[in-house]
């Protein structure tokens, strides 16, 4: 990982029985700092439990509250949460929509990113891969007084306490995909209309309901009664099936290459 001189990252790969010294809650003097002039980069799973939290279509929580951006050193399309422009306060920074002075008002839907921090994730396998590994690294802030209370965790323990589990087996399919894709050499670009479909069915549920109901998506990707049943009412099933589709099309054998995204068009 390139890493700036002055970057919080800390160059230490831990693993799950890690331990670390930390604790944030509302007494701490740096109280919600963290949620001002940050990159969050936004997970499928994020997008549908703030939109769901929100009351608003998939679509209409991309227009207000993200930003695209492609993943550096890469063509992958993602979308980052849109900071506020005003209220920039004393610290300068631009803060996070969510943020408020008593704290998060989504605390229980907050973004995958906001639930590990201070830790990070590092990719090293294929996320389906039941053998791979999973890594972490501390961001250490100078800003954060997190460190200097007196409570241990293991990354482990840390993982359990905010409630990660669950994004991250509804992401692990998302991010298989990132790391297959970074796995390519930087040459082997996705065509626009593979980073299209990637980004609906990714980020865009609502809409790739649509797409799979509503147009000849079924002719070509036949599915059973049942199943069909499921991703009209539920958004991690569909979310679980978009990806599934998306590894096949942009994954496909070479000798498979020709049917992929470009075949998979509306009407
Ligand atoms: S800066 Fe650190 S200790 Fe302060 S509120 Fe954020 S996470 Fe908690
Ligand atoms: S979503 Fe919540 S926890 Fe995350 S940056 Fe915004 S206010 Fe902070």
């Amino acid at each position: 990982m390139d890493r700036p001189i002055d970057s919080p990252i800390q160059p230490v790969k831990l693993g799950a029985q890690s331990q670390f010294k930390f604790r944030c809650h509302k007494d701490v003097k740096c109280f919600t700092q963290c949620c001002r002039g940050i990159n969050i980069i936004l997970t499928p799973i994020d997008i549908i439990r703030l939109k769901r939290r929100l009351g608003l279509s998939s679509e209409q929580f991309l227009a207000v509250y993200t930003e695209p951006q492609l993943l550096e050193k890469t063509d992958i399309p993602v979308v980052t949460l849109k900071l506020l422009e005003e209220e920039a306060g004393e610290t300068g920074s631009r803060p996070c929509p969510f943020v408020r002075p008593e704290g998060c008002i989504v605390y229980e839907d907050r973004p995958t990113s906001c639930r590990y921090y201070p830790l990070g994730e590092i990719s090293l396998a294929y996320k389906d891969d039941p053998e791979g590994e999973q890594f972490f690294f501390m961001v250490k802030e100078a800003h954060c007084l997190g460190f200097e209370e007196d409570k241990s965790w293991t990354v482990l323990e840390w993982r359990k306490d905010q409630g990660v589990d669950f994004n991250d087996r509804a992401n692990a399919q998302w991010a298989d995909l990132i790391v297959r894709k970074r796995s390519l050499p930087p040459s082997m670009h996705w065509a626009e209309q593979a980073k299209k479909m990637f980004f609906m069915a990714s980020y865009n549920i609502d809409r790739f309901r649509e797409f799979v109901f509503e147009s000849s998506f079924l002719k070509r990707n036949p599915t059973d009664a049942q199943t069909l049943e499921r991703l009209r009412a539920d958004d991690v099933a569909l979310l679980e099936f978009g990806l599934k589709w998306l590894k096949g099309i942009l994954f496909k054998p070479p000798a498979e290459a020709s049917a992929a995204p470009e075949a998979e068009q509306n009407g």
